[in-house]
């Protein structure tokens, strides 16, 4: 009998160890367990709907998914379907690769007033996740405010200024793009606590704001260090390379006119909000002026007022504690030495390192603890564990109705078809509407 693997969750680092695993334990059976029918994370619902290219990354997971010592069990949620305890009892192993799907919060007087959002929930709703797909932010306003200096930042504040024209290519869902089309945004303004050299924003996506056919990029030139500056000397070559390519590119920014294009990108930084103005919305944001001593920023006394009724934090996620695995509530991740948590039961990804790094920066986990598992399990003479076997038969006691990865395929299938003009899909966008479409196309296949 091969040994039986879960994999929980199924974003790059659920499908990069699903991959390790096949080349690590040989002739393993795997199977991969999603919250929502729709299988890779946030390929699907994270990268900005513009960037085509980069979910192309799909399809070297989708080889993985089509293996046959490889399953699919979408629409299962670990923690409400089926604990983490009974999967322990009927896998080998089990590799939690949930991600971190919180936001980090805003936690400034004001933060809760309408109109103020989290990156995850703001991002998610663009990109029709089924959590957010109703979260219906007001964009009739003309300003509004992204808080963080990192790739996330700039896609939500490229994707609020794009024209139309560049989001034809896009899957934006319907309702997204009515929203943001008809948006009076002009201006937006992104906000980082500390200074260019130690923004996160990686120089690809940093001069694709340059690019754009109706958004001009503002920077302030006082605020951008010169190649000189001492803090950049100190970095690593690899570091200081990418902070020179950033300034530089923020130097090119400094130079434009504000009237140059339609609408403005306004990028501010060592200023940390200190609170939230107005009454029941948003209307400005208050903010303390900073200087950044030994990479920290500290606040000067001073104090500045920026008015905009929209405001998106993108200020870092955190993971959801899962019963039955330990958790470290500082960082929002499962402790672990190395991708082990405890006997047979290992981490990946986000959960397993916090929300840092590409899609990419997932492989190594999942070889990491590819290789962990053989140790541990490869010269087990036969597996005693029920496996899949075992799962299906506790859903089909429970009556839980589970997505294969065909099923997923034909979803897939319908949203190419249903796509107009040069849209790549038209997303399905609640797990209602996912199942009935199953259920219409394909009404003969019985769910105990
Ligand atoms: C807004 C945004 C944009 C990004 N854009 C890019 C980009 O352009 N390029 C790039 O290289 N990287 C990008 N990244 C980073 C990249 O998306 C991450 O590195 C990667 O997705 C992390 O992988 P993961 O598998 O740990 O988590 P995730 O991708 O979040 O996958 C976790 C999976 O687990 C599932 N899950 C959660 N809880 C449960 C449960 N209880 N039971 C079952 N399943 C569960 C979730 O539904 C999800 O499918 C972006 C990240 C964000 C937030």
């Amino acid at each position: 009998m091969p040994i039986n693997i879960a994999i929980i969750g199924s974003g790059p680092a659920g499908f990069y160890t699903a991959d390790a695993l096949t080349r690590a334990c040989k002739g393993c059976h795997i199977d991969i367990i999603e919250r929502l029918p729709t299988p890779f994370g946030l390929v699907r619902a994270g990268v900005a709907p513009d960037h085509q290219t980069t979910k192309r990354i799909v399809k070297k997971f989708e080889k993985t998914a089509l293996l046959d010592e490889v399953n699919y069990y979408g629409n299962v949620t670990i923690g409400n379907c089926v604990s983490l305890a009974e999967l322990r009892e009927l896998y080998d192993a089990v590799v939690l690769a949930v991600g971190a799907p919180n936001d980090r919060k805003l936690t400034i007087p004001g933060a809760d007033k309408i109109g103020v959002h989290g990156s995850a929930a703001f991002v998610g709703w663009y990109n029709g996740h089924p959590d957010y797909q109703d979260l219906r932010p007001d964009l009739n306003v003309g300003t509004a405010a992204v808080i963080g200096v990192g790739n996330v930042a700039l896609d939500i504040a490229r994707v609020l200024v794009c024209s139309a024209e560049r989001m034809a290519g896009s899957d934006l869902p319907d309702y997204a793009s009515c929203a943001i089309q008809g948006s009076p945004i002009y201006d937006v303004h992104l906000f980082g606590r500390r200074g260019p050299i130690e923004a996160k924003f990686t120089n690809v996506e940093l001069r694709e704001m340059g690019k754009l056919n109706c958004c001009v990029p503002l920077a302030k030139a006082e605020q951008i260090p010169g190649d000189d500056d001492p803090v950049l000397a100190a970095l690593s070559d690899r570091d200081r390379r990418l902070s020179e390519r950033n300034l530089k590119t923020l130097r090119t920014f400094s130079v434009n006119r504000p009237d140059e294009k339609s609408k403005r990108v306004h990028f501010e930084f060592c200023a940390t909000p200190v609170e939230v103005l107005g009454g029941d919305r948003v209307e400005a944001l208050r903010f303390e002026r900073t200087q950044v001593t030994d990479g920290r920023a500290e606040g000067t006394g001073d104090f500045f007022e920026v008015d905009c009724g929209l405001v998106v934090a993108a200020i870092g996620y955190r993971s959801d504690p899962i019963v039955g695995a330990p958790y470290e509530g500082d960082r929002g991740i499962i402790p672990n030495d190395d991708g082990r948590v405890a006997e047979g039961l290992y981490t990946v990804g986000w959960i397993k390192r916090g929300p840092t790094g590409v899609i990419s920066s997932n492989r190594y986990d999942g070889e990491v603890v590819a290789d962990y598992i053989h140790k541990d399990f490869g010269n087990l003479p036969k597996s005693d564990k029920a496996g899949r076997k075992g799962l299906e038969s506790l859903f089909n006691a429970r009556g839980i109705r589970y997505v294969t990865y065909a099923d997923w395929k034909q979803l897939e299938t319908m949203e190419i078809e249903n796509a107009t003009g040069v849209a790549p899909r038209r997303k399905f966008v609640t797990i209602e509407e996912m199942l009935e479409a199953l259920d219409k196309s394909a009404p003969s296949r019985e769910f105990a």
